[in-house]
């Protein structure tokens, strides 16, 4: 134990304390392994950090964060914990934003894969390389969306299915799905993967499609962290729009949102101009501290004739609509959108329109969190529920939670998404769980608490999740949540859970990848 610390002193590590007993064995067994031992660290701050995630609620302390500087280290490190009597368990930390820890790893090691991107910038070698051919962009596991839009635009390509936010890393939104308004037409950006590279929970760097080691590829995609770290995707590019003809229009009648909603993604046998680029939707309502919808899209002189419809009608539903195109087709951009607005169900008179650069378009949404960020208020604990809706059960949710548990409770202050998917640009074969249904919508309640009333929060969404039990509504998790094995099982559903035990079995057999998901382990 001496002989350690003076190494780690002599090196100039004093910082890193060793923290307790339970660390002490692993840090022991860390420290012994040249080119691990030098990445890892131990310091309070670096610890709390990986502790923490956006959700801001759930907080597990690693015994180690591992700040790799090649693909090696992280094989290296995940064969290490393979080969111990006595497996470690590694998480591999994108971007920590996470609702529910599910980056984290009590009393294991967390990769902070943000080190690897430093890394790459640092020696220039990048992490981002558009292929020969300008159909493909090959991205590093640890790169953001944002770097990924930013470089490729300069090459007038980009891949056509996004998040909402862009600084997530892309192993961190293909563990789930990343989903959009893009998903309706292109899929989630799980179906716009063409390759990956993965080390395993064995430690093998494997290299697998669709073609080939595709148990591997489907098991990662949408595979909640539990196979392998992905530190390669291979991303399909289209040629990138310049601007970005977006619209909104308001409805009362939810009816009539989603009847629109529903037509408009019903896209086979139309042409690729009758099509939209982007469709979501969202509420409005009257609740929290400064009615979201005011501070965006729709101008000053109508914040009070939208206040006294919301006050007339308790909820208003916003359908959000978007066409890309290139400067050369101004003209046509418009003309196409109101062939394409013709016989909608809207609100007559509430029609909202902006053109922007699809840049900006995409990264709507940093905007806000640098507002939010210097207000102090992005650090917040964030309470979120997402979920996926099969279509034929929709209205009864609208009645049952957005009428009336959330009108009840009357505590919601942050975005409630609700737009429509096609299963059919999913694959069934990769490891997400969704509705089996044809069209399915996804519903998230994006929500920021005080530190002291998430809670609150947390019973609104329990209640949600027990309606949809209580009245048979088959609903999905997105970003899951669950705590026992039982609910996971429900989860996935029981042949889908089989082949993800089998897989488990198959590239992770000691347990040793992604404790903070709880599917496994209780991450105790
Ligand atoms: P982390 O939180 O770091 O990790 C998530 C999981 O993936 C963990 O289990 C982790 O171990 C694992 N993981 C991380 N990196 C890798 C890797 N390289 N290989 C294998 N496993 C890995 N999601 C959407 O789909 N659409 C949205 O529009 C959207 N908007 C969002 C907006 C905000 C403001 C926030 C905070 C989140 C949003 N999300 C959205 C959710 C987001 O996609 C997920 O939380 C995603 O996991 C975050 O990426 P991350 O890099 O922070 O992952």
């Amino acid at each position: 134990y001496f002989i350690l610390l003076l190494i780690i002193s002599t090196v100039g590590k004093t910082e890193r304390l060793l923290n307790s007993a339970t660390n002490l064995q692993l840090t022991e067994e860390l420290f012994a392994v040249e080119n691990i031992f030098d990445k890892l660290y131990n310091d309070t701050e670096t610890l709390w950090r990986a502790s923490k995630d956006f959700g801001n609620i759930v907080h597990e302390i690693p015994a180690m964060v591992f700040h790799p500087s090649s693909v090696d280290d992280i094989a290296n490190l995940i064969k290490l914990s393979y080969s111990s009597t006595v497996p470690f368990r590694i998480a591999a930390r994108g971007q920590g934003h996470s609702t529910g820890g599910q980056a984290m790893a009590h009393n294991g090691v967390v990769v902070d894969m943000a080190a690897l991107r430093r890394e790459r910038k640092k020696k220039g070698t990048g992490g981002i390389s558009l292929g020969m051919s300008r159909e493909y962009v090959d991205v590093g596991g640890e790169q953001l969306w944002i770097d990924v839009l930013n470089k490729m635009v300069e090459n007038r390509v980009a891949p056509v299915s996004w998040t909402d936010y862009l600084y997530l890393s892309v192993g961190g939104t293909l563990s789930n799905a990343g989903i959009s308004g893009q998903s309706f037409r292109h899929g989630p950006q799980i179906s716009n993967v063409l390759e990956m590279d993965v080390v395993t929970g064995k430690g093998d760097l494997i290299t697998c499609s669709k073609q080939n080691n595709s148990e591997l590829f489907h098991a990662v995609l949408g595979g909640l962290g539990q196979f392998g770290v992905i530190t390669r995707a291979r991303i399909s590019l289209h040629p990138a729009p310049t601007r970005v003809k977006w619209i909104r229009l308001l409805y009362s009648d939810f009816s009539a949102f989603t009847k629109d909603q529903e037509r408009l993604i019903s896209i086979n046998g139309r042409k690729q101009n009758k099509v939209w680029d982007y469709l979501e939707g969202t509420l409005l309502m009257h609740q929290g501290p400064i009615n979201n919808w005011r501070s965006s899209f729709f101008p000053l002189s109508d914040h009070l004739r939208i206040a006294s419809l919301i006050t007339k009608h308790n909820i208003l539903y916003c359908l959000e609509l978007c066409k890309n195109y290139d400067h050369q087709s101004q003209e046509n951009v418009n003309k196409e959108s109101e062939e394409l607005l013709e016989g909608m169900g809207n609100i007559p008179g509430f029609y909202y329109e902006k053109d922007v650069s699809y840049v900006e378009f995409l990264n709507r949404v940093r905007g806000g969190e640098l507002k939010l960020q210097s207000q102090g208020l992005w650090d917040v604990p964030h309470p979120w529920l997402n979920m996926f809706i099969p279509k034929s059960q929709i209205m009864q949710f609208n009645s049952g939670v957005f009428k009336g548990i959330l009108f009840k409770r009357n505590i919601t202050t942050g975005h409630v998404l609700v737009y429509p998917m096609n299963r059919s640009k999913w694959d069934d074969r990769m490891s997400a769980s969704i509705p089996d249904e044809d069209v399915f919508y996804t519903v998230g309640f994006l929500d920021s608490s005080g530190f002291d009333n998430w809670n609150e929060f947390d019973d609104q969404n329990k209640e949600i999740l027990k309606f949809c039990i209580d009245n048979g509504i088959k609903v999905k998790q997105y970003l899951p949540q669950h705590s026992t094995q039982e609910e996971w099982k429900n989860h996935f559903g029981a042949n889908k859970w089989k082949v993800f035990v089998e897989r488990k079995n198959q590239f992770d057999p000691r347990m040793i990848l992604s404790p903070g998901q709880k599917i496994f382990n209780n991450n105790n």
